[in-house]
Formats: structure tokens, C-alpha cells, sequence
């Protein structure tokens, strides 16, 4: 008998249950994450259940405590000059390669950005999605298609 047969159970365990995008098996996530002209593969998952992920690991720790708002906006902006560190010094090729083989990495530090934006807004009680939208929609009116297409000037001197 072969000796891994006896190991063998009827029973099917799935590899992943924390979600439906768990399902995607590992080496298609990264190999889409390091692929440059692949386009982002969205989650999409609710941004009030990731919210009330983040509130449920800071209050285990009770680091609540901690979280004013003066220091909360500073742990963002921190977080956001690690997102500059990756292409500090790097030339538009160096970048070009660098990305390539770091991807996850910048990928994290954009979702600690995102941790903080999202934890801000809920202890500020913005809801930061509807807030979004007023903002694109301003942004549409600054900088009408017909004005500003492939110019970089800001909106009052168009
Ligand atoms: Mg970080």
C-alpha cells in the first residue's frame, strides 16, 4: 500500500474560507500582482466590513487609546512617505523595474495608507466613500475635459 494512501480522507477541505477572494490560489494572486500590464484585480469587498475589521483589531489590543486624531493623521502621512521611499532616488527605468519586482511590497504600504484613512473615518464619523464622490464630482467641475486634457495646470489657472 502506498504509504501516502492512508493519509487519504473523503472529506474535502477547502484550502481557504476567509473569503471569496482567499479562493484564488496564491501563486495567481501574485503572479497577476507582478504582472505589469495587467490591470489592479480589485477586491471589491465592502468597505464598511473591512472598517469593522480594523475597529476589531485595535480594540483587542486597546490601542484606541492612542488614536487621536493629531496622531492618527500623522501615522498616515508616515505611512504615505513609505509609499515614496520604494521610488526615492530611482530614475522613470529604475522605477519601471523596481515595481516589477516589488509590487507587494508598495501594495502593503498603500494598504496601511488606506488602513488609516479608513480608521480616521470612522472615528470621525465621515463616511469617506460618499465623500469620494462629492470630491470627483468637484474635481470634475475644477477641471473640465475640454480645459485641462493632458495639461497639469492647476484649475484656476486654466
Ligand atoms: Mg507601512
Amino acid at each position: 500500500m502506498c504509504p501516502t494512501r492512508k493519509f487519504k480522507t473523503t472529506t474535502r477541505v477547502p484550502q481557504f474560507q476567509e473569503s471569496k477572494d482567499a479562493r484564488i490560489p496564491l501563486q495567481r494572486l501574485i503572479r497577476g500582482a507582478l504582472n505589469p500590464t495587467s490591470p489592479p484585480r480589485l477586491a471589491m469587498k465592502n468597505i464598511t466590513e473591512l472598517t469593522k475589521r480594523i475597529i476589531t483589531f485595535r480594540d483587542a489590543r486597546d490601542w484606541k487609546q492612542f488614536h487621536n486624531p493629531k496622531d492618527v493623521a500623522l501615522s498616515l502621512v508616515l505611512e504615505a512617505a513609505e509609499v515614496m521611499e520604494h521610488f526615492q532616488w530611482k530614475s522613470k527605468k529604475e522605477m519601471e523595474k523596481y515595481i516589477i519586482t516589488n509590487k507587494i511590497d508598495i501594495g502593503e504600504e498603500l494598504a496601511d495608507v488606506l488602513y488609516w484613512v479608513l480608521l480616521m473615518s470612522h472615528d470621525l464619523r465621515i463616511d469617506v466613500l460618499d465623500m469620494l464622490e462629492k470630491k470627483i464630482k468637484k474635481n470634475e467641475e475644477k477641471y473640465p475635459v475640454e480645459k485641462a486634457k493632458g495639461k497639469h495646470t492647476k484649475y484656476n489657472k486654466l
